[in-house]
This record gives structure tokens, sequence and C-alpha cells, in this order.
């Protein structure tokens, strides 16, 4: 076993090594990295978006402005706000019963947390939001139950908005607005109806590779049943059937704690690493740098680089640092189900940095 996991260490570091190289940004790059540093700050900004050319819907459009004049009326959605309470009090409860838990049950909570936090970062967003990366069928199937498992919306929807959130950050179009405060980006964006500005640029936004892949399309149509099965049923009838956990320790620690960490957590990208951290890429734009984040997300919160590379599969300039959905991706690759990573160069990557950064970076 411990052969089969250092080699699959291997492979994967081997790949890992080998895309960079070969999918980083085109040769001309190389040269000006030999004529010198000072060079680099000439790079233009096209080059590093020249990876990934068949999607354009998640990059920044600083064009776009908010039209002046006061808020609409919020308008609040209460069947959410009392299943987003009742889930929350459930939660608490679940924390009370921890010390009383079986241990299985509690890795059994641990194992479906990561396992939804992987369908999230390595599916719904860096595979399907942003297409930094292609998937053979068996791990767009792994991802798509794992996805089903977080119940963050479906992949579609997830998608839609978190391409307008990249394509219009802190604008009213972007869904979870981060300038419109931290309860408002965490999760108050869940419990009130959406701004206009969001309807109207989100629908018209590019999802017809979305709409064409019929996994994503199938997740849709079934979501309702799905998300009952594998984000409420299954972790509460495991831990009860499987090694006699009481019932009320399998619903309100499997389910209940364990789902709410998972939203908070994914919810902790929208909000704090929009408002907490250094931005050593681009000081231009408010989201930053917050390992406590990436901690929680498995490497989702280097949140300034993402921002800046939303093209690049890593979603970080630092590898599997705090980053094991990087480290999840590479070892698909390694067994050949994921390939065609996207990764920009660490040349483009120091232009960046020395072009628009907030000089925090330690090359700076
Ligand atoms: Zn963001
Ligand atoms: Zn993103």
């Amino acid at each position: 076993m411990t052969f089969l996991v250092l080699g699959l260490v291997k492979a994967a570091a081997k790949m890992t090594s080998s895309c960079t190289t070969t999918t980083t940004i085109i040769s001309p790059l190389s040269e000006v990295m030999q004529k010198g540093r000072e060079k680099l700050k000439t790079v233009p900004l096209y080059l590093e978006e020249d990876i990934r050319p068949e999607m354009k819907e998640d990059i920044y459009d600083p064009s776009y402005k908010d039209e002046e004049g006061p808020l609409p009326k919020l308008e609040y959605v209460w069947r959410n706000i009392i299943l987003m309470s009742l889930l929350h009090l459930g939660a608490v409860y679940g924390l009370v019963l921890v010390p009383s838990s079986k241990f299985y049950t509690l890795l059994w909570a641990f194992v479906y947390y990561v396992v939804s936090i992987t369908g999230i970062g390595a599916g719904a967003h860096r595979l399907w939001s942003h297409r930094t990366y292609k998937a053979r069928l068996p791990l767009r199937v792994f991802l798509i139950i794992a996805n089903t498992m977080a119940f963050q919306n479906d992949v579609y929807e997830w998608s839609r908005d978190h391409r307008a959130h990249h394509k219009f950050t802190e604008t009213h179009a972007d869904p979870h607005n981060s300038r419109r405060g931290f309860f408002f980006s965490h999760v108050g964006w869940l419990l009130v109806r959406k701004h206009p500005a969001v309807k109207e640029k989100g629908g018209k936004l590019d999802m017809s590779d979305l709409k064409a892949e019929k996994l994503v399309m199938f997740q849709r149509r079934y979501y309702k049943s799905g998300v009952l099965l594998l984000c409420f049923i299954l972790p509460t009838l495991v831990p009860w059937y499987c090694w006699g956990e009481t019932f009320l320790h399998s619903l309100y620690v499997a389910t209940f704690l364990r789902y709410a960490l998972t939203l908070n957590v994914t919810w902790l990208v929208n909000s704090a690493a929009h408002l907490y951290g250094f931005r050593p890429y681009d000081k231009n734009i408010d989201p930053r740098e917050n390992p406590l984040v990436s901690v929680g997300t498995l490497g989702e919160g280097f949140h300034n680089y993402h921002h800046t590379f939303p093209y690049d599969y890593a979603a970080s300039e630092h590898g599997w640092h705090i980053n094991s959905t990087t480290f999840f991706i590479d070892c698909m690759a390694a067994l050949g189900l994921a390939y065609d990573r996207k990764k920009v160069s660490k040349a483009a990557v120091l232009a960046r940095i020395k072009r628009t950064g907030d000089g925090s970076h330690k090359s700076g």
C-alpha cells in the first residue's frame, strides 16, 4: 500500500514537472527570460491568457462599472433563511455530540468533508467553471458525485455564478460582491434575491460548454434526489448501520455538522479571502492570499493568484503547498484520468508581480 502511494506521488511529481514545461506560455517568453529581468517588465498581459484560448468568460472585465444610485430594496428568501438557521442550529448540537461520537463516525465525517470539498475545488471550480484541465469520464463521474455530496447548487448554476464572480468581481453583477461586507459575501447573498445586475450579466455568459456536457446536465436534472441521497441520507445511514452509531450522532455529527462546516469553509473563499491577506500578484483587485482559507478548502485560498490567473489548474503559484486539490489533480494525471493541465509560467508570474504586485512577494 505504502509503495503504491509512494509510486503515485513520484509519478504525479514527474507529471507536474512535465506539465510545467509543456503547457506554459509560448516560447518567446523563454527568450525574454534569458535577456534578463528588466525585459520581463514589458511582457504584455495577453501572453498570460493564451494558454487557454477556448474560454474567456471568467476573465475580469474592468470596463464593467456599477450604475450610480442606491441598492434596490432587499428581498429576503425566507425559505433559505429558515433552512440555513435550522442547519446551523443542528450543527451546533452536532458539536456538542462530538466528544461522545464513535471514532469511525468522526473519521467518516472527515472523509466525507474531504471528498465534498474536492468535488467543489477540483470539480465545480477548477474543471467546470474555469476549464483549467480536462478529465476523462471516470474522473468526471467521481467529481460529479463528490460535488453532489457537497450540495452547493448544481455544477451548471455554481459555474455560472462563479464565472460572473470572476468577470464582474466586486460589482453588483458579482453574486457575492464582497464590497457589500463580510456577511453578504459569506452567506447573505444566498438569503436574498439576486441583484438585477447578476441576473442580467450572468444570463448573458456563454455556458454552452456546460450545456453540451451530458453528465453536468444529468446532475442538474436529478439534483434534488441526488442531494437528498448523497448529502443527507447516505452520510446518516452509514455510521448508524455499519458500526452501530446512534441515529442522533449520525444525523447531527456526520450530516448536519459536516455539511455546515463544508459550506462555511467554502464561503470563506468569498468572504475572508476577499478581505484579509496580501496581494502579491495584483494590488488593484480585492482577492487576497489567505493560507488559512487554503487549509480548510484544501487549496483554494491563494485567491489573489487565482483571480489574476484563473486559468491555472493549481490555483496557486506554490504547487502542492497547502493545496491537496492540486495534488489530487496531479495524481489523476499520473493515472491518465486528467490531462491538459494549464499552468502559467514562472516568467509570466514574475512579470506580473513586478508590474502589479503589492511588494509582499519574496521575489519583489
Ligand atoms: Zn473570488
Ligand atoms: Zn475561480
